[in-house]
């Protein structure tokens, strides 16, 4: 239990052992930014629903016709039965609009001729290439065939996606009014120490303003988690205890930062031995060798998920980032694959002699050259030291013991949202 895990192990457990939360919510289209699907949704029209134009134009039948009569006029939105062209005639019509029967392709009205005859239907002609000759027309040319996209019945989207803007549009082209979703999973933050005082507040000597937690609720908030703030815990094993056994009853996840350490003064860990299970503490991995997580069992057989995080702020964002978030988002939802933090390949752009034995996260900015990433290190790189991620583009991985040299390629996980 106590044996120093490396980071990627570490991962892989987290990964392996945090599972979509059961169950599913019907969310209003409206409110499905971040949402997870819970299962798969599918085609209900065809799309296109129904033959229609690519272009603003004329529908027209028979390719090769010297010129066609316009009988008929067609805009989007215009529905019920048309006129059946015949070879030799031609529909107006919109980007949209049903093409009628028998066409058999649409023209662009940047290609043709229009005559207006009195007392006789309109003609069009296709006006000639710039080599003189007649433009051929393909057959079908600018018309969108029904189906051609998507069929109904098939898979629209598949379980386990968040939806992106994109799905959200495709739910909603669909006239779905609601999409099935893993719940919202429901995480309380909590901070930890006696010198910790809430911004806003006069600070008493020796104190400190609590940054971890207000930086963690807006990163989950950000993220579409349902968060609630726990509030500043005292260095006193009982409130602690109470605290999470408390928070356990109502929420998904408890995320807390600080108290984690091997000092007098850390409880966190003996808290949760006692009301629920530690399953390990201590990584390979610099900042954040404290990470620990565990559980803490609720009615009905199921478990609120515990992280803490060590209460060094850049330690805390460095382990949110790299071990606690991803297991929260396979608790919301996400396969493995798309949990895992978001990783590139980039160029060292700087060199670093020392030799660190534990795996390192730097905080790092990337800059994009013709020959891909380049990556730079932030000034304040202590794990005290929030100005030197304040804003940080990513963090960079530098294995145990390397040292790293320019153009050297390293592992860098960026720190912006994704889809
Ligand atoms: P701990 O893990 O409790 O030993 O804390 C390690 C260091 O992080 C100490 O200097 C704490 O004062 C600091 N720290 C702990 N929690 C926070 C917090 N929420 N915000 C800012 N600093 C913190
Ligand atoms: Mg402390």
């Amino acid at each position: 239990m106590s044996d120093l895990l490396d980071y990627h192990d570490a991962l892989a457990t987290l990964l392996q052992t945090h599972t979509p939360l059961p169950g599913e919510d019907a969310v209003p289209l409206a409110h499905l930014h971040q949402r997870v699907l819970a299962r798969e949704v599918r085609v209900v029209h065809d799309v296109p629903a129904f033959d229609n134009s690519a272009m603003d134009g004329y529908a027209i039948c028979g390719n090769d016709c010297p010129s066609w009569q316009v009988v008929q006029r067609i805009a989007a939105g215009d529905a019920g039965a048309q006129l059946r062209l015949e070879p030799g005639q031609a529909a107006r019509i919109f980007t949209g609009a049903p093409v009628p029967q028998g066409a058999t392709a649409v023209l662009m009205q940047e290609h043709v001729e229009r005559e207006e005859a009195a007392g006789a239907p309109p003609c069009i002609r296709l006006r000639p290439g710039s080599d003189g000759t007649r433009p051929a027309v393909a057959e079908g040319q600018n018309i969108r065939r029904q189906a051609e996209e998507l069929r109904a019945g098939e898979p629209l989207l598949a379980a386990h996606q968040r939806l992106t803007p994109a799905a959200i549009g495709l739910l909603a082209a669909q006239g779905y009014a609601q999409a099935p979703c893993v719940p919202q999973l429901r995480v309380t933050v909590f901070s930890s120490g006696n010198e910790l005082a809430e911004p806003g507040q006069p600070l008493r000597e020796g104190q400190i303003y609590d940054s971890n937690r207000l930086m963690l609720l807006n990163w989950l908030r950000t993220l579409g988690f349902a968060v609630t703030d726990g509030g500043i815990l005292p260095d006193r094993l009982a409130p602690t205890q109470q605290a999470l056994a408390q928070a356990a009853r109502t929420a998904d996840a408890i995320l807390c930062s600080g108290g984690v350490s091997v000092g007098e003064e850390d409880h966190l860990k003996t808290a949760l031995t006692t009301v629920g299970e530690l399953i390990h503490w201590r990584l390979f991995i610099k900042p954040g060798k404290p990470f620990t997580w565990g559980h803490i069992p609720q009615e009905g057989g199921r478990l609120c998920r515990v992280f803490m995080l060590p209460g060094n702020p850049v330690s805390s964002l460095v382990t949110f980032q790299q071990l606690a978030l991803p297991a929260l988002q396979r608790l919301a939802g996400l396969p493995q694959a798309q949990a895992r933090p978001w990783q590139l390949q980039a160029k060292a752009a700087f060199t670093r002699h020392k030799a660190e034995p534990r795996r390192e996260f730097l905080r790092v900015n990337l800059q994009s050259q013709a020959d891909g990433y380049h990556v730079q290190p932030l000034g304040q790189q202590g794990s005290a030291m929030l100005s030197g991620a304040a804003f940080a583009q990513a963090l960079a991985e530098i294995p145990p013991g390397l040292r790293v040299e320019p153009g050297q390629v390293l592992t860098v996980y960026p720190l912006a949202e994704r889809f």
